[in-house]
Protein backbone atom coordinates (compact mmCIF):
# COMPACT_ATOMS: atom_id res chain seq x y z
CA UNK A 1 0.00 0.00 0.00
CA UNK A 2 3.04 2.30 1.10
CA UNK A 3 4.38 2.05 -2.85
CA UNK A 4 0.96 2.85 -4.18
CA UNK A 5 0.39 5.76 -2.13
CA UNK A 6 4.03 7.17 -2.88
CA UNK A 7 3.42 6.78 -6.82
CA UNK A 8 0.01 8.83 -6.24
CA UNK A 9 2.11 11.34 -4.34
CA UNK A 10 4.57 11.33 -7.14
CA UNK A 11 1.92 11.52 -10.02
CA UNK A 12 -0.08 14.58 -8.38
CA UNK A 13 2.30 15.95 -5.61
CA UNK A 14 2.34 14.95 -1.75
CA UNK A 15 0.61 18.16 -0.70
CA UNK A 16 -2.67 16.61 -2.71
CA UNK A 17 -2.22 13.43 -1.07
CA UNK A 18 -3.39 13.13 2.39
CA UNK A 19 -2.62 10.02 4.92
CA UNK A 20 -2.96 11.66 8.10
CA UNK A 21 -6.17 10.48 10.20
CA UNK A 22 -6.46 14.14 11.20
CA UNK A 23 -7.08 15.19 7.38
CA UNK A 24 -8.93 12.34 6.20
CA UNK A 25 -11.60 12.63 8.77
CA UNK A 26 -13.61 15.24 6.76
CA UNK A 27 -14.24 13.00 4.23
CA UNK A 28 -15.11 9.63 5.53
CA UNK A 29 -18.26 11.12 7.90
CA UNK A 30 -21.55 10.78 6.19
CA UNK A 31 -23.53 14.16 5.95
CA UNK A 32 -25.66 12.81 8.16
CA UNK A 33 -23.24 11.67 10.58
CA UNK A 34 -24.63 8.17 10.83
CA UNK A 35 -21.01 6.25 9.48
CA UNK A 36 -17.35 6.63 9.19
CA UNK A 37 -15.47 5.04 6.55
CA UNK A 38 -12.23 3.98 6.61
CA UNK A 39 -9.35 5.11 3.21
CA UNK A 40 -6.11 4.46 2.76
CA UNK A 41 -5.56 8.05 1.42
CA UNK A 42 -7.85 10.68 0.13
CA UNK A 43 -6.61 12.05 -3.50
CA UNK A 44 -7.45 15.86 -4.60
CA UNK A 45 -5.69 15.56 -8.22
CA UNK A 46 -6.20 19.85 -9.61
CA UNK A 47 -7.14 17.94 -13.60
CA UNK A 48 -8.37 15.72 -15.61
CA UNK A 49 -5.13 14.16 -16.63
CA UNK A 50 -4.04 13.88 -13.05
CA UNK A 51 -7.21 12.11 -12.27
CA UNK A 52 -6.36 9.86 -15.64
CA UNK A 53 -3.09 8.87 -13.80
CA UNK A 54 -4.60 8.07 -10.17
CA UNK A 55 -7.39 6.13 -11.97
CA UNK A 56 -4.56 4.02 -13.61
CA UNK A 57 -2.60 3.64 -10.58
CA UNK A 58 -5.73 2.14 -9.27
CA UNK A 59 -5.96 -0.42 -11.64
CA UNK A 60 -2.31 -1.50 -11.59
CA UNK A 61 -2.69 -2.07 -7.79
CA UNK A 62 -6.24 -2.92 -7.39
CA UNK A 63 -7.05 -0.32 -5.00
CA UNK A 64 -10.54 0.52 -5.39
CA UNK A 65 -12.21 4.54 -5.80
CA UNK A 66 -14.74 5.71 -4.29
CA UNK A 67 -15.04 9.34 -5.57
CA UNK A 68 -16.24 12.68 -3.91
CA UNK A 69 -17.62 15.98 -4.44
CA UNK A 70 -19.52 18.06 -1.78
CA UNK A 71 -20.11 14.54 0.44
CA UNK A 72 -23.83 16.01 0.95
CA UNK A 73 -25.42 12.90 -0.51
CA UNK A 74 -28.07 11.36 1.37
CA UNK A 75 -27.47 7.31 0.81
CA UNK A 76 -23.99 6.64 1.57
CA UNK A 77 -22.35 6.40 -1.70
CA UNK A 78 -19.57 9.16 -1.25
CA UNK A 79 -17.68 7.32 2.29
CA UNK A 80 -15.89 4.67 1.81
CA UNK A 81 -16.64 1.01 3.45
CA UNK A 82 -14.88 -0.32 6.42
CA UNK A 83 -11.85 -2.18 4.04
CA UNK A 84 -9.54 0.49 4.80
CA UNK A 85 -7.97 -0.36 0.79
CA UNK A 86 -10.26 2.55 -1.01
CA UNK A 87 -8.27 5.50 -2.61
CA UNK A 88 -10.74 8.69 -1.72
CA UNK A 89 -10.93 10.32 -5.16
CA UNK A 90 -12.27 14.20 -4.08
CA UNK A 91 -12.70 16.33 -7.42
CA UNK A 92 -13.01 19.52 -5.37
CA UNK A 93 -10.01 20.90 -6.70
CA UNK A 94 -11.74 20.83 -10.29
CA UNK A 95 -13.35 23.90 -9.99
CA UNK A 96 -12.94 26.09 -13.26
CA UNK A 97 -15.23 27.17 -15.31
CA UNK A 98 -13.91 26.32 -18.87
CA UNK A 99 -16.25 28.14 -21.01
CA UNK A 100 -19.34 30.18 -21.49
CA UNK A 101 -21.30 29.91 -24.76
CA UNK A 102 -24.35 32.65 -24.58
CA UNK A 103 -25.52 31.56 -28.02
CA UNK A 104 -25.44 28.13 -27.51
CA UNK A 105 -27.34 28.57 -24.00
CA UNK A 106 -24.32 26.42 -22.31
CA UNK A 107 -21.36 26.59 -19.87
CA UNK A 108 -18.54 23.87 -19.81
CA UNK A 109 -17.57 23.30 -15.94
CA UNK A 110 -15.12 21.15 -13.96
CA UNK A 111 -16.91 18.19 -11.90
CA UNK A 112 -15.70 19.79 -8.35
CA UNK A 113 -17.74 22.81 -9.00
CA UNK A 114 -19.70 23.88 -6.43
CA UNK A 115 -23.85 24.24 -7.50
CA UNK A 116 -23.89 28.26 -6.40
CA UNK A 117 -21.09 29.29 -7.83
CA UNK A 118 -22.12 27.95 -11.45
CA UNK A 119 -25.80 29.39 -10.93
CA UNK A 120 -23.53 32.86 -10.21
CA UNK A 121 -21.77 32.32 -13.24
CA UNK A 122 -24.47 31.47 -15.35
CA UNK A 123 -26.42 34.89 -13.74
CA UNK A 124 -23.34 37.04 -14.68
CA UNK A 125 -23.71 35.97 -18.34
CA UNK A 126 -27.14 37.04 -17.88
CA UNK A 127 -28.35 33.03 -17.74
CA UNK A 128 -30.22 31.16 -15.88
CA UNK A 129 -28.83 27.22 -14.58
CA UNK A 130 -32.01 26.08 -13.01
CA UNK A 131 -30.96 23.32 -10.72
CA UNK A 132 -31.64 24.35 -7.25
CA UNK A 133 -31.32 22.67 -4.10
CA UNK A 134 -31.08 22.50 -0.46
CA UNK A 135 -27.13 21.73 0.07
CA UNK A 136 -26.22 23.96 -3.34
CA UNK A 137 -23.82 25.94 -1.07
CA UNK A 138 -21.63 23.25 -1.14
CA UNK A 139 -22.61 20.18 -3.67
CA UNK A 140 -20.46 20.22 -6.67
CA UNK A 141 -21.66 19.38 -10.28
CA UNK A 142 -19.98 16.27 -10.84
CA UNK A 143 -21.95 14.83 -7.93
CA UNK A 144 -25.22 16.61 -8.99
CA UNK A 145 -24.86 14.79 -12.10
CA UNK A 146 -23.47 10.97 -11.14
CA UNK A 147 -26.70 11.24 -8.26
CA UNK A 148 -28.53 12.88 -11.03
CA UNK A 149 -29.92 15.44 -8.51
CA UNK A 150 -33.51 17.09 -8.82
CA UNK A 151 -33.99 20.37 -6.25
CA UNK A 152 -36.97 22.42 -6.23
CA UNK A 153 -37.02 23.10 -10.15
CA UNK A 154 -37.81 19.67 -11.99
CA UNK A 155 -41.44 19.92 -12.98
CA UNK A 156 -40.30 23.32 -15.39
CA UNK A 157 -36.43 22.34 -16.30
CA UNK A 158 -35.97 18.61 -15.52
CA UNK A 159 -33.90 16.72 -13.45
CA UNK A 160 -29.50 16.67 -13.82
CA UNK A 161 -29.82 14.77 -16.36
CA UNK A 162 -31.68 17.25 -18.61
CA UNK A 163 -29.48 19.75 -17.61
CA UNK A 164 -26.56 18.38 -19.00
CA UNK A 165 -25.61 17.79 -22.88
CA UNK A 166 -22.45 16.55 -22.54
CA UNK A 167 -19.39 14.88 -20.51
CA UNK A 168 -16.03 14.57 -19.62
CA UNK A 169 -15.00 11.23 -18.14
CA UNK A 170 -12.26 9.39 -17.12
CA UNK A 171 -12.93 5.78 -17.56
CA UNK A 172 -12.09 2.83 -14.96
CA UNK A 173 -9.04 1.92 -17.29
CA UNK A 174 -7.61 5.38 -17.03
CA UNK A 175 -8.81 6.85 -20.28
CA UNK A 176 -10.36 9.86 -21.02
CA UNK A 177 -13.28 10.30 -23.09
CA UNK A 178 -13.76 13.42 -24.21
CA UNK A 179 -17.75 13.91 -25.12
CA UNK A 180 -18.20 17.24 -23.98
CA UNK A 181 -20.32 18.42 -27.02
CA UNK A 182 -22.72 21.40 -26.76
CA UNK A 183 -25.37 19.90 -28.71
CA UNK A 184 -29.13 19.29 -28.32
CA UNK A 185 -29.56 16.53 -31.18
CA UNK A 186 -26.89 13.88 -31.22
CA UNK A 187 -28.42 10.75 -32.77
CA UNK A 188 -24.99 9.21 -33.10
CA UNK A 189 -25.01 5.22 -31.24
CA UNK A 190 -25.57 4.70 -27.54
CA UNK A 191 -26.28 7.78 -25.26
CA UNK A 192 -22.65 6.87 -22.95
CA UNK A 193 -23.63 10.44 -21.30
CA UNK A 194 -27.18 9.03 -19.88
CA UNK A 195 -24.77 6.24 -18.29
CA UNK A 196 -22.82 7.82 -16.70
CA UNK A 197 -25.49 10.20 -14.79
CA UNK A 198 -27.05 8.91 -12.40
CA UNK A 199 -23.98 6.14 -12.32
CA UNK A 200 -23.51 7.34 -8.52
CA UNK A 201 -19.84 6.52 -9.29
CA UNK A 202 -19.69 3.30 -10.40
CA UNK A 203 -18.77 3.03 -13.70
CA UNK A 204 -15.94 5.90 -14.13
CA UNK A 205 -15.43 9.73 -12.72
CA UNK A 206 -17.16 12.30 -14.41
CA UNK A 207 -14.80 15.48 -14.82
CA UNK A 208 -16.32 17.59 -16.64
CA UNK A 209 -19.69 18.96 -18.32
CA UNK A 210 -21.25 20.95 -20.42
CA UNK A 211 -24.85 22.05 -18.83
CA UNK A 212 -27.78 24.04 -20.70
CA UNK A 213 -28.28 27.76 -19.59
CA UNK A 214 -31.84 29.55 -20.08
CA UNK A 215 -33.07 32.14 -20.37
CA UNK A 216 -33.26 34.59 -16.85
CA UNK A 217 -37.14 35.25 -16.21
CA UNK A 218 -37.97 38.91 -15.54
CA UNK A 219 -40.76 38.39 -12.52
CA UNK A 220 -40.42 35.72 -10.38
CA UNK A 221 -43.52 35.42 -7.94
CA UNK A 222 -44.34 33.28 -4.70
CA UNK A 223 -47.58 32.55 -2.89
CA UNK A 224 -48.15 30.09 0.16
CA UNK A 225 -51.32 28.40 -0.07
CA UNK A 226 -53.38 27.12 2.24
CA UNK A 227 -56.01 23.55 1.03
CA UNK A 228 -58.31 20.75 3.08
CA UNK A 229 -56.30 18.10 1.08
CA UNK A 230 -53.37 16.64 -0.58
CA UNK A 231 -56.47 15.73 -3.32
CA UNK A 232 -56.97 19.80 -3.20
CA UNK A 233 -53.36 20.26 -3.85
CA UNK A 234 -53.55 18.39 -6.59
CA UNK A 235 -56.72 19.72 -7.69
CA UNK A 236 -54.50 23.11 -7.71
CA UNK A 237 -51.72 21.73 -9.82
CA UNK A 238 -53.64 20.87 -12.55
CA UNK A 239 -55.38 24.01 -12.61
CA UNK A 240 -51.78 25.80 -12.39
CA UNK A 241 -50.56 24.42 -15.51
CA UNK A 242 -53.35 24.85 -17.48
CA UNK A 243 -53.18 28.31 -16.33
CA UNK A 244 -49.59 29.30 -15.97
CA UNK A 245 -47.94 26.15 -18.66
CA UNK A 246 -44.08 26.71 -18.56
CA UNK A 247 -44.26 29.70 -15.99
CA UNK A 248 -44.65 27.15 -13.27
CA UNK A 249 -41.47 26.28 -11.74
CA UNK A 250 -42.09 25.55 -7.99
CA UNK A 251 -44.95 23.44 -6.54
CA UNK A 252 -44.16 22.28 -3.13
CA UNK A 253 -46.14 20.27 -0.54
CA UNK A 254 -45.86 20.66 3.19
CA UNK A 255 -48.25 19.38 6.04
CA UNK A 256 -49.49 21.02 8.79
CA UNK A 257 -47.19 19.10 10.84
CA UNK A 258 -44.26 20.27 9.15
CA UNK A 259 -45.29 24.06 9.60
CA UNK A 260 -45.99 22.72 13.07
CA UNK A 261 -42.31 21.84 13.72
CA UNK A 262 -40.51 24.94 12.22
CA UNK A 263 -42.73 26.93 14.11
CA UNK A 264 -41.36 24.90 17.26
CA UNK A 265 -38.10 24.77 15.73
CA UNK A 266 -37.27 28.24 14.47
CA UNK A 267 -39.70 30.38 16.66
CA UNK A 268 -38.99 33.69 15.26
CA UNK A 269 -40.27 32.58 11.93
CA UNK A 270 -43.64 34.56 11.84
CA UNK A 271 -46.99 32.52 11.34
CA UNK A 272 -48.93 32.56 7.87
CA UNK A 273 -52.15 32.24 8.51
CA UNK A 274 -54.82 33.00 11.57
CA UNK A 275 -55.64 29.01 11.83
CA UNK A 276 -53.95 26.18 10.54
CA UNK A 277 -54.76 23.84 7.92
CA UNK A 278 -54.05 20.13 6.77
CA UNK A 279 -51.86 21.07 3.68
CA UNK A 280 -49.85 23.58 2.32
CA UNK A 281 -48.22 24.65 -0.96
CA UNK A 282 -45.75 26.55 -1.75
CA UNK A 283 -45.99 28.15 -5.36
CA UNK A 284 -43.78 29.37 -7.72
CA UNK A 285 -43.81 31.23 -11.35
CA UNK A 286 -41.62 32.48 -13.21
CA UNK A 287 -42.86 35.00 -16.01
CA UNK A 288 -40.48 35.78 -18.99
CA UNK A 289 -42.75 38.98 -20.27
CA UNK A 290 -43.46 41.40 -17.02
CA UNK A 291 -43.75 42.19 -13.29
CA UNK A 292 -46.73 43.40 -14.09
CA UNK A 293 -47.99 39.71 -16.32
CA UNK A 294 -46.82 37.83 -13.85
CA UNK A 295 -49.34 39.40 -11.16
CA UNK A 296 -51.69 38.73 -13.12
CA UNK A 297 -51.59 35.52 -13.86
CA UNK A 298 -50.61 34.76 -10.41
CA UNK A 299 -53.86 36.40 -8.79
CA UNK A 300 -56.14 35.33 -11.47
CA UNK A 301 -55.15 32.02 -10.98
CA UNK A 302 -55.30 32.32 -6.95
CA UNK A 303 -58.88 33.59 -7.61
CA UNK A 304 -60.06 30.99 -9.79
CA UNK A 305 -58.55 28.27 -7.18
CA UNK A 306 -60.11 30.36 -4.11
CA UNK A 307 -63.91 30.88 -6.38
CA UNK A 308 -64.06 27.04 -6.96
CA UNK A 309 -63.06 26.19 -3.47
CA UNK A 310 -59.95 24.71 -4.57
CA UNK A 311 -57.63 26.22 -1.82
CA UNK A 312 -58.73 27.73 1.57
CA UNK A 313 -56.48 30.73 1.52
CA UNK A 314 -53.33 32.10 0.20
CA UNK A 315 -50.48 34.56 1.22
CA UNK A 316 -48.69 36.66 -2.06
CA UNK A 317 -45.41 37.59 -1.86
CA UNK A 318 -45.07 41.14 -2.89
CA UNK A 319 -41.03 41.87 -2.57
CA UNK A 320 -38.08 39.65 -2.97
CA UNK A 321 -37.42 39.42 0.98
CA UNK A 322 -41.20 38.32 1.19
CA UNK A 323 -40.84 35.46 -1.02
CA UNK A 324 -37.54 34.24 0.24
CA UNK A 325 -39.20 34.18 3.82
CA UNK A 326 -41.83 31.90 2.38
CA UNK A 327 -38.89 30.25 0.60
CA UNK A 328 -37.76 29.70 4.66
CA UNK A 329 -40.46 27.90 5.53
CA UNK A 330 -39.80 25.10 3.18
CA UNK A 331 -35.99 25.06 3.24
CA UNK A 332 -36.19 24.76 7.33
CA UNK A 333 -38.46 22.11 7.52
CA UNK A 334 -35.04 19.29 7.09
CA UNK A 335 -33.84 20.99 10.03
CA UNK A 336 -36.32 21.50 12.06
CA UNK A 337 -37.22 17.68 11.88
CA UNK A 338 -33.75 16.63 13.22
CA UNK A 339 -33.81 19.40 15.57
CA UNK A 340 -37.06 17.20 17.05
CA UNK A 341 -35.26 14.29 17.01
CA UNK A 342 -35.01 11.49 14.61
CA UNK A 343 -36.93 9.86 11.73
CA UNK A 344 -37.43 7.25 9.33
CA UNK A 345 -36.72 8.85 5.84
CA UNK A 346 -38.24 7.65 2.63
CA UNK A 347 -37.16 9.98 -0.95
CA UNK A 348 -40.22 8.61 -3.05
CA UNK A 349 -41.84 9.66 -6.09
CA UNK A 350 -45.41 8.16 -7.41
CA UNK A 351 -47.25 8.99 -10.60
CA UNK A 352 -48.96 12.41 -9.69
CA UNK A 353 -52.38 10.82 -10.51
CA UNK A 354 -51.88 8.35 -7.24
CA UNK A 355 -50.36 10.28 -4.80
CA UNK A 356 -53.35 11.40 -2.69
CA UNK A 357 -54.37 7.81 -2.48
CA UNK A 358 -50.72 6.50 -1.34
CA UNK A 359 -50.40 9.45 1.26
CA UNK A 360 -54.42 8.47 2.58
CA UNK A 361 -53.88 4.55 2.81
CA UNK A 362 -49.69 5.14 4.03
CA UNK A 363 -50.87 7.35 6.55
CA UNK A 364 -53.95 5.03 7.99
CA UNK A 365 -51.77 1.58 7.94
CA UNK A 366 -48.65 3.34 9.98
CA UNK A 367 -51.27 5.03 12.10
CA UNK A 368 -52.91 1.92 12.98
CA UNK A 369 -50.01 -0.51 13.32
CA UNK A 370 -47.80 2.36 15.73
CA UNK A 371 -50.20 4.63 17.06
CA UNK A 372 -49.16 7.99 17.79
CA UNK A 373 -46.45 7.88 14.96
CA UNK A 374 -45.86 11.62 13.43
CA UNK A 375 -46.27 12.02 9.80
CA UNK A 376 -43.37 14.84 8.16
CA UNK A 377 -44.47 14.73 4.38
CA UNK A 378 -43.16 17.09 2.25
CA UNK A 379 -41.70 17.21 -1.32
CA UNK A 380 -41.47 18.44 -4.58
CA UNK A 381 -45.31 17.54 -5.44
CA UNK A 382 -44.97 19.33 -9.25
CA UNK A 383 -42.90 16.08 -10.24
CA UNK A 384 -44.73 13.28 -8.40
CA UNK A 385 -41.73 13.53 -5.29
CA UNK A 386 -42.41 13.07 -1.54
CA UNK A 387 -39.66 12.95 1.36
CA UNK A 388 -42.36 10.67 3.25
CA UNK A 389 -40.52 10.78 7.00
CA UNK A 390 -41.93 9.06 9.59
CA UNK A 391 -41.50 10.41 13.42
CA UNK A 392 -41.74 8.45 16.09
CA UNK A 393 -44.59 9.01 18.63
CA UNK A 394 -43.19 11.79 21.40
CA UNK A 395 -43.45 9.48 24.58
CA UNK A 396 -41.74 6.66 22.94
CA UNK A 397 -37.64 7.51 23.13
CA UNK A 398 -35.71 7.73 18.96
CA UNK A 399 -33.62 4.96 19.81
CA UNK A 400 -36.58 2.28 20.55
CA UNK A 401 -38.78 3.80 17.79
CA UNK A 402 -35.79 3.46 15.13
CA UNK A 403 -35.87 -0.66 16.07
CA UNK A 404 -39.06 -0.45 13.62
CA UNK A 405 -36.70 1.46 10.84
CA UNK A 406 -36.75 -2.46 8.90
CA UNK A 407 -40.91 -2.77 9.19
CA UNK A 408 -41.61 0.68 8.32
CA UNK A 409 -39.45 0.96 5.39
CA UNK A 410 -41.53 -2.19 4.44
CA UNK A 411 -44.87 -1.22 4.90
CA UNK A 412 -43.85 1.97 2.85
CA UNK A 413 -41.86 1.06 0.17
CA UNK A 414 -44.19 -2.22 -0.50
CA UNK A 415 -46.66 0.61 -0.74
CA UNK A 416 -44.66 2.51 -3.17
CA UNK A 417 -44.02 -0.47 -5.25
CA UNK A 418 -47.78 -1.22 -5.14
CA UNK A 419 -48.76 2.38 -6.46
CA UNK A 420 -46.19 2.11 -9.17
CA UNK A 421 -43.62 4.47 -7.88
CA UNK A 422 -40.10 4.28 -6.81
CA UNK A 423 -38.37 4.04 -3.78
CA UNK A 424 -35.26 6.46 -4.89
CA UNK A 425 -37.07 9.40 -6.48
CA UNK A 426 -33.19 11.82 -6.24
CA UNK A 427 -31.45 10.56 -3.78
CA UNK A 428 -29.90 7.84 -5.47
CA UNK A 429 -29.39 4.20 -3.76
CA UNK A 430 -25.67 4.50 -2.47
CA UNK A 431 -24.98 1.47 -0.04
CA UNK A 432 -28.22 2.61 1.95
CA UNK A 433 -30.78 0.98 -0.66
CA UNK A 434 -28.73 -1.27 -2.32
CA UNK A 435 -30.39 -4.24 -1.06
CA UNK A 436 -33.75 -2.99 -0.37
CA UNK A 437 -33.71 -2.34 -4.32
CA UNK A 438 -33.12 -5.86 -5.17
CA UNK A 439 -37.77 -6.46 -3.89
CA UNK A 440 -38.73 -3.97 -5.84
CA UNK A 441 -36.16 -3.96 -9.69
CA UNK A 442 -36.72 -7.30 -11.91
CA UNK A 443 -34.27 -9.82 -12.12
CA UNK A 444 -34.35 -8.36 -16.09
CA UNK A 445 -33.21 -5.15 -14.97
CA UNK A 446 -30.69 -6.23 -12.45
CA UNK A 447 -28.97 -8.13 -14.99
CA UNK A 448 -28.33 -5.69 -17.23
CA UNK A 449 -27.40 -3.02 -14.78
CA UNK A 450 -24.68 -5.88 -13.70
CA UNK A 451 -23.60 -6.80 -17.51
CA UNK A 452 -23.22 -2.91 -18.05
CA UNK A 453 -20.74 -2.75 -14.45
CA UNK A 454 -18.98 -5.76 -15.71
CA UNK A 455 -18.32 -4.52 -19.28
CA UNK A 456 -16.72 -1.60 -17.91
CA UNK A 457 -15.31 -1.71 -14.92
CA UNK A 458 -14.58 -5.79 -14.69
CA UNK A 459 -12.34 -5.65 -11.85
CA UNK A 460 -15.14 -3.74 -9.64
CA UNK A 461 -12.95 -0.91 -8.39
CA UNK A 462 -15.39 2.03 -9.25
CA UNK A 463 -17.11 2.39 -6.37
CA UNK A 464 -17.90 -0.87 -4.73
CA UNK A 465 -20.20 -1.56 -2.81
CA UNK A 466 -22.75 1.22 -3.88
CA UNK A 467 -25.73 0.52 -6.31
CA UNK A 468 -25.02 -2.56 -7.32
C1 LIG B 1 -29.68 19.92 2.96
C2 LIG B 1 -29.68 19.00 1.77
C3 LIG B 1 -30.66 19.15 0.80
C4 LIG B 1 -30.66 18.31 -0.32
N1 LIG B 1 -31.64 18.48 -1.25
C5 LIG B 1 -31.65 17.70 -2.34
C6 LIG B 1 -32.66 17.87 -3.33
O1 LIG B 1 -33.56 18.70 -3.21
N2 LIG B 1 -32.61 17.07 -4.41
C7 LIG B 1 -31.62 16.12 -4.58
O2 LIG B 1 -31.61 15.44 -5.60
N3 LIG B 1 -30.67 15.93 -3.65
C8 LIG B 1 -30.66 16.69 -2.53
N4 LIG B 1 -29.71 16.50 -1.58
C9 LIG B 1 -28.71 15.43 -1.75
C10 LIG B 1 -27.35 15.91 -2.34
O3 LIG B 1 -27.13 17.26 -2.12
C11 LIG B 1 -27.30 15.67 -3.81
O4 LIG B 1 -27.36 14.29 -4.03
C12 LIG B 1 -26.05 16.23 -4.49
O5 LIG B 1 -26.30 16.15 -5.87
C13 LIG B 1 -24.75 15.52 -4.16
O6 LIG B 1 -23.66 16.29 -4.66
P1 LIG B 1 -22.22 16.15 -3.99
O7 LIG B 1 -21.24 16.93 -4.79
O8 LIG B 1 -22.27 16.48 -2.56
O9 LIG B 1 -21.93 14.61 -4.21
P2 LIG B 1 -21.34 13.54 -3.19
O10 LIG B 1 -22.22 13.42 -2.00
O11 LIG B 1 -19.92 13.81 -2.94
O12 LIG B 1 -21.47 12.22 -4.08
C14 LIG B 1 -22.72 11.71 -4.47
C15 LIG B 1 -22.50 10.45 -5.33
O13 LIG B 1 -21.87 10.80 -6.56
C16 LIG B 1 -20.56 10.21 -6.67
N5 LIG B 1 -19.70 11.25 -7.24
C17 LIG B 1 -19.45 12.49 -6.75
N6 LIG B 1 -18.70 13.19 -7.62
C18 LIG B 1 -18.47 12.37 -8.67
C19 LIG B 1 -17.77 12.52 -9.91
N7 LIG B 1 -17.16 13.66 -10.25
N8 LIG B 1 -17.72 11.47 -10.76
C20 LIG B 1 -18.33 10.29 -10.46
N9 LIG B 1 -19.02 10.10 -9.31
C21 LIG B 1 -19.09 11.14 -8.43
C22 LIG B 1 -20.18 9.76 -5.27
O14 LIG B 1 -19.31 8.65 -5.29
C23 LIG B 1 -21.55 9.43 -4.69
O15 LIG B 1 -21.93 8.15 -5.10
C24 LIG B 1 -29.67 17.31 -0.45
C25 LIG B 1 -28.68 17.16 0.53
C26 LIG B 1 -28.69 17.99 1.64
C27 LIG B 1 -27.62 17.82 2.66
Amino acid sequence: MNTFIEACQQAIGTEHVLTSAEDLAPYLRDQRGRYIGVACAVARPGTTEEVAQLVRLCQQYRVPIVPQGGNTGLVLGSVPDQSGTALLLSLRRLNRIRHIDPLNQTMTVEAGCILQNVQQAARDAKRLFPLSLGAEGSCTIGGNLSSNAGGTAVLRYGNSRELCLGLEVVTPQGDIWDGLRGLRKDNTGYDLRDLYIGAEGTLGIITAAVLKLFPQPVAIRTAFIALESVDHALQFLTLTQQRCSAALTGFELMSSFCLELVRRHFPETPPLFAQTYPQYVLLELSDHESESHANTLLETVIAHALQEGIVADAVVASSLSQSSALWQWRERIPLAQASEGKNIKHDISLPISRIADFVCDTDAQLKQRYPGVRLVTFGHLGDGNLHYNVAGPTDIPDHRFLENQQAINRLVHDNVHAYDGSISAEHGLGALKREEILRYKSPVEMQLMGQIKQALDPHHLMNPGKVL
